[in-house]
């Protein structure tokens, strides 16, 4: 019921969930952009800082982005305010404007839509999800089947069949996770991984002492969602009691974020025999064969100990509070198609935990939902009014001389042996690129019926119906080789990745818009900006998992021992370094669990300033906008959250604790003495590459 694999293979650059927005949008710019200070003069020296009393050896940072910031309204309906959110929203505006249309056309042309049309289900999700009426009458829906299935299980054997058929139908799973990803040993095909079972806010939260006023929140949320089930209110006091013992139980033997994406504690290869093994006697082979799966010749572990762990429930003294915990799973994965009642429990509870103050709208909800299940078919139509061919070409580019320049900066490491170097550059000059959009469009939805309330329809079946038509796509595409081709994100995801089981950087269309990169402004902004994405998604190659798989993004050690041994030593210092960083209010930052995007922040600094120095472009400009593309400030509730499940360090952090560690800072701004906030000594300067 997670669906976290894909960050595992995949390290992005933030974490971001929705929308992006088009070039030249027009209507009123809101209050932030007005009031963003623009540089000085050439130099690059801004006057925002000055204006507010912050010097930049102090905070470089606020120095850049403080006025702006404080003058800055984290909207009512989100957790905070950031480049990327902006840029999210005005995508989310773009494509509700596509849908308004759609919606306008089918009003007036009801009779003519052809059925199945993407036009006709894109407005009858939208308007299914606005029948606030037609989503009571329909109560669980379709759900309701797989539900019941759950509650009649008299034995374990049932309730494991009664889950492996819900995998088989939906895909999804709660206390067995299985997960089809590359196999990261032969990415040409797919292999079946099993992963930790579903853990809600996960293990850092559910283990974190300051969150246990949260903890009881959350509690109360899964009573409410028990009593939707049909529970008395009683009973499902226990139950939540049930449920949050068990996550937490089994959060102890789970892995934590920071080793997540290790392939060397993740991939673990077991034969049919040797998973069974893992279980009670026929437990796994009941599972297997109601989920479809017991044909494999091999199975992948994720995390063997919580696998053993959960072994330890499956007896008949704990099938009562198996049932109540996938029962709590079904509900809250689907509670936004389900009831109004119960999708505000769900967003009160997720609301809560971010510190977001005011619930979305109806039509808000209702326009991101269609968004986000029709994805790629509105990355399409997002595409052909926002993206433009040339800068494409521009982008390309720039990402050549990048790659060019970190080829230099491999061969110039002091610390590293050339047999290792030159498997690294072959890796380097492997890499694959995309930009913009796919080639093809995926088409997962061309079999799903979605109908509208007059023919019956309702929200919950007609999201079923959706996610029943890519689970059968997705079972062809799991038994044939991996296409290359496809990407993990869209379009109009503000965000880029390096997936490493295809050694490829991707950079949708919808980040490559101001601030991060702009075709009339100079170059050295546009490196600060989109030069620094790009150079650090090539970095996350080469940070401490990304490293472990090569040119062709199989998982194969390149390293001679002594060079593997330098780069951990070097890695534990970058992990240190950051450790010693101030989080939000006193928490520190965690160095395990931020390591590898802080390496590949470290590794694009170096790269973009070796650029600049080689080209002779103003460094005030790059690091100006550098601090600019991470403006972002968020609630207090969110900041928590974020140091528990966020792998990237605070934004601030990211701006200052890299500038300090990089010498060309100094050497733009000489002003920074020994003493100064932003001062680190120069054999205290953490770098890798
Ligand atoms: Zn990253």
């Amino acid at each position: 019921m997670k669906k976290v694999f894909f960050t595992i293979l995949a390290a992005m650059i933030v974490m971001s969930l929705a929308f992006a927005g088009c070039k030249g949008k027009t209507g009123p710019k809101p209050e932030e952009e007005q009031t963003q200070a623009k540089p000085a003069s050439g130099t690059g020296k801004a006057s925002a800082g000055e204006a507010n009393h912050i010097r930049l050896e102090d905070d470089y940072y606020d120095f850049v982005n403080g006025q702006m910031l404080n003058n800055t309204k984290i909207p009512g309906d989100a957790s905070g305010w950031s480049q990327f959110y902006k840029l999210d929203r005005e995508a989310y505006e773009v494509l509700n404007e596509v849908l308004n249309e759609v919606l306008r056309e089918s009003v007036n042309n009801r009779k003519n839509e052809k059925e199945g049309s993407l036009e006709q289900k894109i407005a009858d999700l939208y308007l299914t999800a606005m029948d606030m009426e037609g989503r009571r009458a329909a109560g669980f829906g379709g759900l309701a089947v797989y539900m019941d299935g759950i509650s009649r299980a008299s034995t374990i054997e049932e309730y494991l069949e009664q889950a492996g058929k819900i995998y088989n139908d939906l895909g999804v799973s709660s206390i067995i996770l299985p997960q089809w990803s590359e196999d990261m040993s032969n990415s040409t095909r797919y292999a079946l991984y099993f992963d930790g079972a579903d853990l809600g806010p996960g293990k850092e939260t559910l283990e974190d002492s300051d969150q246990e006023e949260l903890m009881n929140h959350y509690r109360n949320y899964i009573s409410q969602i028990m009593e939707d089930t049909g529970m008395k209110k009683e009973e499902a006091d226990r139950a939540a009691d049930g449920i949050l013992n068990l996550q937490k139980d089994l959060a102890g033997s789970a892995l934590p974020l920071s080793k997540q994406g290790d392939p060397d504690v993740i991939y673990n290869p077991y034969t049919g025999e040797e998973l069974k093994k893992l279980f009670p006697d026929g437990t796994m082979e009941t599972f297997l064969k109601a989920a479809d799966l017991n044909e494999q010749d091999q199975y992948i572990v994720v995390q063997v100990d919580q696998m053993k762990k959960i072994g330890g429930y499956l007896n008949q003294e704990s099938l009562p509070l198996l049932k109540q915990y996938t029962l709590f799973c079904l509900v809250n994965d689907f509670a936004p198609s389900l009831t109004p009642e119960i999708r505000d429990t769900y967003l009160e509870w997720n609301n809560l935990r971010k510190g977001i103050k005011e619930r979305k709208t109806d039509e808000k909800l209702a326009s991101e939902l269609t968004q986000n299940t029709l994805g790629f078919e509105f990355g399409k139509l997002y595409v052909e009014k926002c993206f433009s061919k040339s800068d494409k070409k521009d982008i390309e580019s720039m990402i050549r001389l990048i790659l060019a320049s970190y080829k230099k900066q491999i061969e110039n490491l002091t610390w590293m042996s050339d047999e290792t170097k030159a498997s690294a550059i072959r890796k380097l000059e492997h890499m694959n690129l995309k930009v913009g959009y796919p080639d093809k469009w995926p088409n997962d939805y061309k079999d799903a019926k979605v109908l509208s309330a007059e023919e019956g329809g309702n929200l919950i079946d007609n999201s079923l119906s959706l996610l029943k038509a890519v689970n059968e796509v997705n079972k062809k595409k799991y038994k044939e080789p991996v296409d290359k081709g496809e990407w993990g994100m869209t379009p109009q995801t503000v965000n880029a990745y390096y997936n490493p089981t295809a050694n490829e950087i991707v950079f949708p269309a919808a980040i490559l818009q101001p601030p991060f990169y702009d075709p009339k402004a100079d170059f050295a902004s546009n490196l600060g900006g989109i030069g620094m994405v790009m150079a650090h998604e090539v970095s996350h190659a080469f940070d401490s998992s990304g490293s472990l798989y090569d040119e062709n993004g199989n998982y194969h050690v390149w390293w001679t021992k002594e060079d593997r041994e330098k780069f951990d030593e070097l890695a534990k210092q970058v992990e240190d370094y950051y450790s010693g960083m101030d989080g939000f209010q006193g928490r520190k930052v965690n160095g395990a669990q931020t390591l590898n995007e802080n390496i590949a922040d470290l590794g694009s600094m170096a790269c973009i300033t070796a650029i600049a120095d080689e080209k002779g472009s103003d460094l005030n400009l790059l690091f100006r906008q550098y601090a600019t593309i991470w403006a972002s400030k968020y609630t207090p509730e969110a900041m928590l959250d974020r140091l528990n499940t966020d792998s990237h360090s605070p934004a601030k952090v990211r701006v200052n604790g890299v500038l300090s560690a990089t010498d060309a800072f100094y050497k733009a701004y000489p002003e920074i003495k020994e003493g100064d906030a932003m001062y680190v000594a120069p054999d205290k300067r953490v770098k890798i590459w």
